[in-house]
């Protein structure tokens, strides 16, 4: 028994074609990752409003390792896909939609173990208009008291507002640099005030956000670079020709 769809509401139901400005494109999450960090490196270059985000992580066992934990509040949904995993709390092809307060951390049982591994895939999303508001908290080791809420505003600017933009920043990072290095700036800021346990600072060189964060300046900067000094060469090139 066959059901005849109507072609009116077919169409209707068709998925828009791509924005002129977001070109499909096709990521492989492994080959991108061989050169990821824990951060969330996002896999596509589109950020600004309305976009959906798909960022990955990789996580490997080390001896000594310390990777910390922290929890990440964010007013829209992400969504976790593991696509590889060996000694970890998740899954190999897991997927789970986040609740707006999440704990993270390694995600490995046994964070000094080198067989331990993960390879996930988080996809966030920014809102159509309006502000998106995220936090990175950090709680006390000993009793979980709240050691430090840093709340941003994660709606990125939109593309091409500031010089300097062209590769976008993923603000999720920006607040995560800004909240570690708050935490860490002062051994009050670690000192809970209800039991008095004062906390290690939190490692922000092993989740490489702040590499990201100075890696996004440098390329634009070289980018601003590349197109100063071209428009140099053919500003001669044109002044030499009359
Ligand atoms: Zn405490």
């Amino acid at each position: 028994m066959t059901t005849l769809i109507q072609p009116a509401r077919e169409i209707q139901r068709r998925i828009p074609l791509p924005r002129e400005d977001r070109p499909p494109l096709k990521v492989n999450i492994f080959e991108k990752m061989q050169a990821g960090n824990c951060q969330l490196i996002p896999m596509f270059p589109y950020e600004d409003a309305d976009s959906l985000v798909p960022a990955g992580a990789i996580f490997r066992g080390e001896p000594d390792a310390e990777f910390g934990q922290f929890f990440h509040f964010n007013t829209v949904d992400e969504v976790a896909q593991v696509f590889g995993a060996s000694g970890a709390l998740l899954q190999t092809g897991q997927i789970y939609a986040t609740q707006p307060l999440h704990g993270v951390n390694s995600f490995l049982k046994d964070p000094r173990n080198p067989d331990n591994f993960l390879v996930i895939a988080v996809t966030q999303h920014q809102r159509a208009a309006g502000p998106q508001n995220e936090a990175v908290i950090f709680r006390c080791a000993k009793c979980h008291e709240v050691l430090e809420r840093y709340e941003y505003d994660a709606q990125p600017a939109p593309r091409g507002m500031h010089p300097r933009n062209g590769v976008p920043l993923f603000t999720t990072l920006q607040g995560s640099v800004d909240a570690a290095e708050t935490l860490n700036e002062h051994e009050t800021n670690r000192h809970c005030a209800n039991c008095g346990h004062d906390n290690p600072t939190f490692p922000l060189e092993r989740w490489g956000w702040k590499q990201y964060v100075q890696q996004t300046r440098t390329v634009n900067d070289a980018r601003h670079a590349l197109d100063a000094a071209a428009a140099e060469v053919l500003g001669a090139a044109e002044a030499g020709g009359h």
